[in-house]
């Protein structure tokens, strides 16, 4: 019975999905809006996608209220229109250093269970994965994504409660990391009262994440052994 759980964020972290995904939120946004929302400044790290379509609509002038009623439909094309970018996100985007090679490691290890928890709705993180072929290492259906709760913050439950309901998790949060690129990633982890490492491929230089205290603090995921040992100890 695996007792460690690893949940791993996904852009910054796993892969760089290029500008795809913020050109996707705008074709989205233009879509049900009737504007496209020209170069809105949205920062997207550690954000889950509905805060995401909700601050560029914000940004329109978009009144909350109105905005709430947009989001379904906004969410809805852009999970479609990112199905339909994966081409791109393969000629754009990258897998990073040592990240499939961390998770073909964990996943032969059988003490260990491994899924995502990220701000992608559950079909945008499938699309993200799949387009880079990682879904293959990981417990996708006992992740959190955005779709489940916009607040980054309330994800850590959701995915133990899923490993603990799917899978006879029977671990603490003492056996559960949280791998992220942002200092939301911690607030999530913290939150959920598990451990966090943070990496520096996303957009936060490493200095910075290593200045909020997380329980370990990568570069990059290149150094492969010192990785698994790291979430495995
Ligand atoms: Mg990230």
């Amino acid at each position: 019975m695996p007792e460690r759980l690893v949940l791993w964020d996904i852009d910054g972290t796993l892969v760089r999905a290029g500008n795809v995904a913020k050109n996707v939120f705008a074709v989205a946004v233009e879509h049900v809006v009737g504007t496209h929302p020209g170069e809105h400044g949205v920062v997207m790290g550690g954000k889950t996608d509905p805060q995401i379509a909700l601050e560029i609509l914000a940004g329109m002038g978009i009144d909350a209220r109105t905005g709430e009623g947009h989001l379904p439909v906004v969410v809805e094309r852009l999970e479609a229109e990112l199905a339909c970018a994966v081409e791109l996100i393969l000629e754009r985007g990258r897998v990073l250093p040592g990240a499939a090679e961390v998770l073909a490691a964990l996943h032969s290890d059988p003490s260990v269970l491994q899924s995502v928890l990220t701000g992608n709705t559950a079909a945008n993180a499938a699309t993200k994965l799949a387009a880079f072929g990682l879904e293959r290492w990981l417990d996708v259906e006992i992740g959190a994504f955005g779709s489940d709760d916009r607040e980054r913050r309330a994800l850590v439950p959701v995915a133990l409660r899923r490993a603990s309901e799917q899978r006879g998790w029977e671990g603490t949060t003492d056996d559960v990391w949280v791998v992220g690129d942002t200092p939301n990633d911690l607030a999530c982890a913290r939150a959920g009262g598990v451990r966090c490492a943070l990496v520096g491929t996303g957009h936060t230089p490493v200095d910075e994440l290593a200045r909020l205290g997380p329980d370990a603090v990568l570069d990059d995921l290149s150094d492969v052994e010192t990785v698994v040992k790291l979430l495995t100890a």
